[in-house]
């Protein structure tokens, strides 16, 4: 699986600082006074991508919080461009009036925040805040707001730490770039 990649472009090092700093960001900003006592948020992973950021993430944050899922397909199969985000399945339970917090793990055309964003504010929510591992560096990109970026990360396609080529590489502890033979081989 190493030697598939060409460049690393985040290492296991990095994605643990910058993961710590965005968990005592979050948490100080849903912590009373911030929001009012008892209010209390529920924190949604887009599966399948975000498993890995997200598990690392919420046990950072000492908050009295409920987990919800949803899946969305965006890059089906072997395709590294979007081919339109697509909601698969959910298991939100009731959000009605709760303070929701999105994760996923990169913002790319930004398809798939503007799909689920409308839906779970349509399910009742509080608030839905956003939070992203990566956002890439490109035009569509920017025109879209995540309330918390982990890195911006140049417009290429990556693998790691979650994120996939073919269902493939979401065990790599860091985030890095495919070699053209591991792109055709694993297609
Ligand atoms: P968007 O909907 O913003 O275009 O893209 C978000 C989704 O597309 C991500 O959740 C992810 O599943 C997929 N995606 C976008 N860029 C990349 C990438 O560089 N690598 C991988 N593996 N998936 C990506
Ligand atoms: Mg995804």
């Amino acid at each position: 699986m190493e030697r598939d990649i060409a460049r690393v472009l985040i290492s296991q090092e990095q994605l643990a600082a910058r993961v710590a700093e965005m968990a005592r960001q979050i948490t100080a900003d849903h912590t009373p006074p911030s929001i009012p006592h008892g209010d209390e948020i529920t924190i949604v992973p887009i599966l399948t991508g975000a498993f890995i950021f997200c598990a690392d993430l919420i046990r950072q944050i000492p908050l009295h919080i409920q987990i919800g899922l949803v899946t969305v397909s965006s890059y089906p199969g072997s395709s590294m461009a979007t081919k339109g985000s697509q909601l698969l399945g959910q298991q939100l339970g009731d959000v009605r009036n709760r303070h929701l917090l999105l994760i996923d793990d990169i913002l790319d055309s930004g398809g798939t925040l503007k799909l689920v964003v409308p839906m779970l504010q349509e399910l009742g929510a509080a608030s839905v805040k956003t939070c992203v591992l990566l956002k890439k560096d490109r035009p569509a990109a920017r025109l879209v707001h995540a309330d918390y970026v982990g890195f911006e990360i140049p417009d290429e396609f990556v693998v790691g730490y979650g994120l996939d080529y073919n269902n493939y590489y979401r065990n790599l502890p860091h985030i890095g770039t495919l070699k053209t033979e591991a792109i055709e081989r694993n297609a």
